[in-house]
């Protein structure tokens, strides 16, 4: 953590540590490694609400982890990259705030501490949070997923149902989009192997239930993609219901807008995500789902640059805006650090060419997945592998070597535990 930033520079600010923040802040850093003039004049600094960083495509894992299994720590470790680590020897200081309020006038970022930053240049990666579209009792009584500590809770709930007198109990997943379906497809697992450990112990069965608003699962990724999770998820004892908006939540019950109830033992909440509320305190132009408009070169005015899933960037290609996932996020925090660079260089900024799609790889259950590569699908164990390696290349890419490679390691034997 920063103790103190040289106050005769100016400062290169990067609001959120996710995908997006991370690479930008090692992209300068290595400009910062090479350019004296830039070191001599701006401080690099990072500013995130958590000390670490979350490896947000394995948090499905956590919520079907039996308890005891692993020591909490030693997971946490194992998705939850801590920001010292990242950080150490680089010229990046980083700060562990919540940041409130984003002055564009004194361009200065306000904390909940009473604290505050000023910016010569900065870049918006502050990511999303759970939308709960006003559905009455959603936030209250669900279980959203998106943070580590999200997952334990989700973890403990489901683990405290299998292991009740009751010889049936109803899990509702809310949203079909990836992380949906990769939480609703691992609960057959963390069963299985509950049963596994306790073989004399009547545990209680799981029926889950995806429950979509929009008329198909996984929208947006390919038919391919879809049909083949529809019959994984099938085959697994997943129950899929399209079509059927969720209108209210109770303490124990569901209720779908064709008047129908469905009684839950509990509800998971991935029925959407929204970008970081704190945006809105910017003043600039925001997308209907909160996302900064920014210009080709992820520009939202000059010196500030949004990435990720704060960035509102319209697609000319397919007129859509683009998807929000990590490997977009990264992509923009390429262009958005050399963006800043060339602005400080009086060199030509470089426009984001995104492609039409993405690669995705989908986790439905076990170690099977389904992975749209763009060029190729795959599915089962080598598409489950690959996601892997991809998380392994990743860690590589933020970590020194043998790190990155313990890390890994540790998310291996973790994921493994529910096997
Ligand atoms: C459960 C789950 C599974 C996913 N699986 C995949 C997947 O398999 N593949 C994929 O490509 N994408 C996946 N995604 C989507 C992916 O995580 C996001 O699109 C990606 O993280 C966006 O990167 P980002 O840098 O914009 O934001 P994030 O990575 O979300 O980072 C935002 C950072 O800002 C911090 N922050 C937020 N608000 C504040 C504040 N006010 N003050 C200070 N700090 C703040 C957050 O703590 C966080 O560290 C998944 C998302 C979830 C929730």
């Amino acid at each position: 953590m920063t103790n103190m930033l040289d106050t005769t520079k100016k400062n290169i600010v990067i609001a959120g540590a996710g995908f997006g923040g991370i690479t930008a802040a090692l992209l300068l850093n290595k400009a910062f490694r090479h350019q004296q003039a830039l070191r001599n004049q701006y401080n690099l600094l990072v500013v995130n609400n958590h000390h670490s960083h979350l490896y947000t495509p394995a948090l499905y894992e956590i919520a079907a982890i039996p308890q005891g299994h692993h020591a909490l720590d030693y997971v946490k470790s194992s998705i939850a990259v801590p920001l010292a680590e990242i950080f150490n020897r680089t010229h990046v200081q980083w700060l562990e705030n919540q940041i409130i309020a984003i002055d564009r006038a004194t361009k200065t970022l306000r904390f909940d501490n009473g604290k505050s930053i000023s910016y010569e240049y900065l870049i918006l990666a502050l990511g999303a949070e759970t939308s709960y579209f006003n559905i009455p009792g959603a936030r209250e009584y669900s279980f959203p997923l998106k943070t580590f500590a999200d997952g334990v809770k989700l973890r403990d709930r489901v683990q405290e149902i299998i292991e009740s007198a009751e010889p049936v109990a109803t899990v509702v997943v809310a949203g079909a989009g990836a992380s949906g379906v990769e939480v609703a497809a691992e609960f057959e697992n963390f069963c299985s192997k509950m049963r596994k450990l306790n073989p004399a112990k009547a545990i209680c069965k799981i029926k889950v239930i995806l429950v979509e608003a929009g008329p198909q699962i996984l929208a947006g990724f390919d038919t391919w993609v879809v049909d083949k999770a529809i019959k994984r998820l099938r085959c697994i004892g997943v129950e899929i219901k399209t079509g059927v908006a969720i209108t209210a939540v109770e303490n124990t019950r569901v209720i779908l807008k064709d008047g129908s109830v469905i009684p839950a033992s509990a509800l998971v909440w991935a029925g959407g995500v929204q970008a970081a509320g704190v945006l809105k305190t910017l003043g600039l132009p925001l997308s209907p789902k909160g996302s900064v408009t920014v210009d080709q070169f992820l520009r939202a005015e000059p010196k500030v640059y949004a990435v990720g899933d704060n960035a509102g960037f319209m697609n000319l290609e397919t007129q859509k805006p683009l998807p929000w996932n990590a490997v977009a996020a990264e992509e923009e925090a390429h262009v958005a650090s050399a963006n800043i660079i060339a602005d400080i260089l009086g060199s030509s900024p470089r426009p984001y060419n995104p492609p039409k799609k993405y690669p995705f790889i989908l986790a439905v259950g076990r170690k099977y997945a389904i992975a749209d590569l763009v060029f190729a699908h795959i599915s089962g164990l080598p598409a489950w592998l690959l996601k892997q390696l991809i998380e392994l290349k990743y860690f590589f890419f933020i970590l020194p070597p043998l790190q990155a490679l313990s890390t890994w390691w540790k998310y291996i034997t973790v994921a493994r535990s529910n096997d």
